[in-house]
């Protein structure tokens, strides 16, 4: 049996992610230190003979015993009110955990495939973004933290397969949702989820003009394991084009979850990206993956999975800070 390690296991997609491997016959090392992550979502794997957990943060040396096929590097805060919140963390598991994590691909002779961004892009100048497009990024701002933390992952990623001959693949991911994301982490589905379901008010950032494209989380996890089994070394987006302005989500929320909440409008963060779609022409390609879960399929599934937590669980509210985003 071929045996993986997944770094951020207990986080969404990781979680998400140590299903698949393990559904591919693919024993599982799932690695947290939990600062974002859950124990919750990978509850379900406790009894699961093919996985073990080990509670660690990446950013120090890594011990692993025995062979290891996979690598697949998903440890990092991914929400914007969690980078504002631990910015140095964020830019430590970039780059110290990152070189850390190739570091034991090249002594176990693993393949390696590290989780990027379409944060890379920044305040894309040009659309679609396509993988050559080199990104607006604000290094300073605050986002600058986790933009920067992944472009670098990107460039030791191609350091170490050049150098030394490693193994290695690199995503882009573009917006995912699904079930097991956290709810107070701040995105917009479960912020929009969240305050539907207790009834308060959808806030909407800016005059919600600004765009996003969302993947169903299923889609993601099956583009990221073809990605991981094919030859191709360079980065290669993930995602679902359908784009869609913030204000119209909003309204598509509160047609789906058949309340009638209002809409409220916030100051928009500093460098909110204003437009986001990703190219995906080469994964078609390539991979031969394109998304299969359309936005209102995919936003029942995720509904009915927010719809069933706690009411406990729902109160468990973080509203971000807007006075931090406009320093
Ligand atoms: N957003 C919003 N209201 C919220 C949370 C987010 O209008 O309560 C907006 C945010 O300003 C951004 C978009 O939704 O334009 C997506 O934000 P998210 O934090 O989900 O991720 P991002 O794509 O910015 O990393």
């Amino acid at each position: 049996m071929k045996r993986a390690l997944v770094t951020g296991a207990a986080g969404f997609l990781g979680s998400h992610l140590c299903d698949k491997l393990l559904a591919n016959n693919i024993a599982v090392i799932g690695m947290d230190n939990l600062i974002t992550g859950s124990m919750s979502n990978i509850a379900h794997l406790q009894e699961n003979i093919n996985f073990s957990f080990v509670n660690h943060d990446v950013c120090e040396y890594i011990d692993i015993d025995g062979e290891l096929d996979f690598i697949l590097h998903f440890a990092s805060p991914a929400s914007p009110i969690d980078y504002l919140k631990i910015p140095i963390q964020t830019l430590k598991v970039g780059a110290l955990g990152t070189h850390n994590v190739l570091g034991l691909a090249r002594a176990k002779n693993a393949r390696i495939l590290v989780a990027s961004t379409s944060e890379i892009y920044g305040d894309p100048l040009i659309h679609p973004q396509t993988e050559d497009y080199f990104g607006n990024v604000n290094t300073i701002g605050p986002r600058g933290v986790y933009d920067e933390a992944k472009r670098y992952l990107e460039s030791i990623t191609m350091a170490y397969h050049r150098y030394h001959g490693v193994d290695t693949r690199i995503v882009r991911i573009f917006n995912t949702y699904g079930p097991r994301m956290r709810l107070n982490d701040g995105r917009v589905i479960p912020a929009f989820m969240g305050q539907a379901l207790r009834g308060e008010d959808l806030t909407v950032f800016g005059d919600g003009s600004q765009t996003r494209s969302f993947c169903f989380v299923d889609d993601e996890i099956e583009g990221i394991y073809r990605l991981l089994m094919s030859d191709y070394h360079l980065p290669v987006n993930i995602g679902n084009p359908d784009e869609i302005t913030i204000l119209d989500f909003a309204k598509e929320i509160i047609h789906l979850t058949g309340t009638d909440q209002k809409i409220v409008f916030k100051p928009l963060p500093k460098n909110d990206p204003l437009q986001r779609k990703p190219d995906i022409t080469k994964a078609i390609e390539i991979i031969k993956w394109q998304p299969q879960v359309g936005r209102s399929e995919g936003m029942k599934k995720t509904f009915a999975y927010f719809n069933s937590l706690s009411q406990k669980e729902l109160k468990k509210v973080e509203h971000r800070e807007f006075s931090s985003f406009k320093n």
